[in-house]
């Protein structure tokens, strides 16, 4: 009779004996997933400390990590092709939540055949044009709202994955909208009095949050993608700089100030750099709202003085 207690005991945790292992993408991805989790899994961001998110490449040991995960959480391709590759050279059976899907990806990649793979509860939940904006700038996290949104899908995914976790994964989200909304309010009050001054950035990653919190960028000196823009435009916000159509100019942690130069040289203040991708920060649960928190007070610090 020793084997019935036993199997009592067992019987509930029998699916995920062990905490599910889940692998990100990004720092903000894995700091939000962490938040609904808890401590039910251990939860890892492929992108290596200050590693430009576009770019990069992953080692063999991330490769076997990503194979071994129980679920991959991620932007999407458009954020981060080179996961996308690596997805599809050592990852294709380990289920998956992109937050973007790439369906309607027009580039000029190979993509096409593993588009409608992904589980189909798996969308962002949006409308035809809110995707299309998704398809136009990946870093939608930077926008409070769209995280909160985030903060669902991942309960939705993990409690699919793991039911006997599915009420600790409500309260935790729940604790994390009510974070987000108080972090929000704090960005609110923040930046109230430096919304009408114009500024400049150097990757134009930042459009979910200047749109939230109604800033006014007026021009970047690359593109979505992170393409250089073209000699025009960096003649036109030149001029804009010499003017004071541009107080200050932003660029990121991790990479040179050599494109913003152009534009301090011309007057505009350079600010604190930037850090979208929380890539330079300690990697956890907080790190999202220090990243959010971060970029606001770099953007009050030089648009007031
Ligand atoms: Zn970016």
């Amino acid at each position: 009779m020793r084997l019935l207690p036993l199997l009592l005991v067992c019987a509930p945790f029998a699916a995920h004996a062990e905490p599910l292992t889940i692998v990100t993408d990004i720092p903000p991805v894995q700091s939000l997933v962490q938040m609904v989790a808890g401590d039910r899994g251990t939860v890892t961001a492929l992108l290596e400390p200050n590693a430009d998110p576009h770019h990069f490449q992953l080692r063999p040991s991330q490769a076997r990590q990503l194979s071994n995960a129980d679920l991959l959480i991620w932007i999407g391709e458009d954020m981060t092709p080179w996961l996308a590759r690596a997805r599809d050279g050592v990852a294709l059976d380990v289920p998956h939540m992109p937050f973007i899907e790439d369906e309607d990806h027009t580039g000029e990649s190979e993509d096409d055949d593993h588009a409608g793979e992904s589980e189909e509860e798996d969308h962002h939940g949006e409308t035809e044009e809110e995707e299309d904006h998704h398809h136009e700038d990946p870093h939608f996290w930077l926008s409070t709202l769209e995280a909160t949104e985030m903060v669902e899908h991942i309960e939705h995914k993990l409690s699919d994955l793991d039911p006997e976790g599915a009420e600790l994964y409500r309260s935790n989200a729940d604790a994390a909208i009510l974070e987000i909304q108080s972090l929000t309010k704090a960005i609110l009050s923040l930046l109230e009095d430096v919304r009408t001054v114009p500024f400049a950035v150097t990757h134009d990653g930042f459009q979910y949050f200047v749109r939230q919190f109604e800033l006014t960028q007026v021009g970047s000196l690359s593109d979505i993608q992170d393409s250089a823009a073209s000699a025009k435009t960096v003649s036109n916000l030149a001029e804009m700089a010499k003017s004071g159509e541009i107080v200050c100019v932003f660029g990121e942690v991790a990479e040179s100030n050599k494109l913003a130069q152009v534009l301090v040289d011309e007057g505009a203040k350079l600010g604190k750099s930037l850090d979208p991708a929380g890539i330079s920060l300690n990697r956890g649960p907080t790190l999202y709202s220090e990243l959010i928190l971060g970029m606001a007070q770099s953007f009050k610090d030089c648009l007031s003085d």
